[in-house]
């Protein structure tokens, strides 16, 4: 199995973006290099444990990257949740506020079926409020949720803690 640490290696961080006094983690190093990307995809599938996954649910955007590929890879469908107004069928939505600014995520209210063994798969856990949104959607729609896989976790900002006692995993945390 592929460690992290070359994955950790890749990631750019920079400095005042979006704005002032944010430390940005850029993974598209990551995504632009195929073994590195492959490795990242793999250790993702590792947190459905072996078991068998229904729906891979990704956030947009940049978790959808992730998660369409650990779907391919795991043989599950691919759910998206969305930014407000980008879903057109019957949607459930949530505003919540993540590390700079606010926002309103969408789930389409058909995408998983109550039981449904699901993966919630993102980029970045920072304060945890998208995650705690998407993850109160998929409760709302009674998903299994199997475990929330990040890429990155930003510890100092202890998003897990918004998460209940889901399982919760990352591939590099910094703290
Ligand atoms: P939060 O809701 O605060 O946990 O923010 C998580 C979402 O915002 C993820 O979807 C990330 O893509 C993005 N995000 C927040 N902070 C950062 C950061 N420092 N670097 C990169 N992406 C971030």
């Amino acid at each position: 199995m592929p460690s992290a640490d070359s994955l950790r290696a890749a990631i750019r961080d920079v400095h005042d973006f979006p704005k002032p006094g944010i430390v940005f983690k850029d993974i598209t190093p990551v995504l632009a290099d195929g073994p590195l990307f492959r490795d990242s995809i793999s250790l993702l599938c590792e947190e459905a444990g072996g078991q068998a996954i229904d729906k891979v649910v990704g956030i947009d955007a940049r978790g959808f990257i992730f998660a369409a590929a650990v779907a391919d890879r795991l043989g599950a469908g691919f759910v998206p949740i969305r930014k407000k107004g980008k879903l057109p069928w019957n949607t459930r939505g949530l505003s919540y506020t993540l590390e700079y600014g606010e926002n309103i995520v969408e789930i389409h209210e058909d995408a998983v079926s109550p039981g449904e063994k699901v993966l919630l798969v993102d980029d970045l856990l920072a304060t945890g409020g998208t995650a705690a949104a998407a993850v109160e959607l998929l409760d709302e729609l009674q998903a299994d949720l199997v475990c929330a896989a990040f890429l990155i976790e930003l510890g100092f900002l202890n998003g897990r803690t918004r998460l209940g006692d889901h399982r919760i995993h990352s591939l590099i945390r910094y703290d």
